[in-house]
C-alpha cells in the first residue's frame, strides 16, 4: 500500500503567476519527489545557463550513471508542469530549462540560441514592459489568448566577439 506520509511529497499549491501583466494559474497537484527527480532539480537550480535537456543529461549522468535521456526529459516535463522549474520555448529553438520558477526576463542569442537572465533595475522600464493589455481588443485569429511573453534578443558575448573578429 502506498503511504503518502512515508514518502517525500511536495505540494505544488495553487499558484498565481504574474507574468508581464497576465495572470497564469497552475494546477493544484501532488508531485512525488523521487531521488532522480530531486537530483535533476538540484543540478538545474545550480545552473545559470538555462540548459537544454541534453546538456543537463550529460551533467546528471556524472551523478546517476545509469539514468537515460528519456528519464531526464520526462522528469523535466513533470517538474515544469508543476511549477518547480520553467520550460523556455522561444522562437522554435530547442527547448531549454530554468531552475528558477519565478517570472523573470530572458535574452536569447540570435546566433547560438543561448539564453540568459535579464535584470531590470529601473522601475520605469519595468512599468513600460509590464503593461496591462486589454485582451478583449486583441484579435488573434480565433485563438483564446492565455498569455504573452516579452523577451530580449541579441548577441551573446561569445558570438559578439566572433562577429567583431571576422
Ligand atoms: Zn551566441
Ligand atoms: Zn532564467
Amino acid at each position: 500500500m502506498l503511504d503518502i506520509f512515508s514518502e517525500k511529497y511536495y505540494f505544488s499549491l495553487l499558484r498565481i503567476f504574474l507574468n508581464n501583466g497576465v495572470y497564469y494559474m497552475a494546477k493544484k497537484q501532488i508531485v512525488r519527489m523521487t531521488h532522480q527527480r530531486e537530483i535533476i532539480l538540484e543540478e538545474l537550480r545550480q545552473l545559470k545557463s538555462h540548459p537544454t535537456a541534453d546538456e543537463l543529461y550529460s551533467i546528471i549522468k556524472k551523478r546517476l550513471p545509469r539514468i537515460s535521456l528519456a528519464t531526464v526529459y520526462r522528469n523535466l516535463d513533470i517538474l515544469a508542469d508543476n511549477g518547480h522549474i520553467q520550460r523556455i520555448e522561444l522562437g522554435g529553438r530547442q527547448r531549454r530549462f530554468d531552475g528558477n520558477p519565478m517570472p523573470h526576463y530572458h535574452i536569447r542569442c540570435n546566433v547560438c540560441g543561448k539564453i540568459a537572465d535579464v535584470e531590470i533595475y529601473d522601475s520605469d522600464i519595468k512599468e513600460k514592459i509590464e503593461v496591462d493589455i486589454d485582451l478583449s481588443k486583441v484579435d488573434a485569429c480565433g485563438f483564446r489568448i492565455l498569455g504573452y511573453k516579452f523577451e530580449f534578443e541579441g548577441l551573446c558575448p561569445d558570438c559578439y566577439i566572433e562577429i567583431e573578429e571576422n
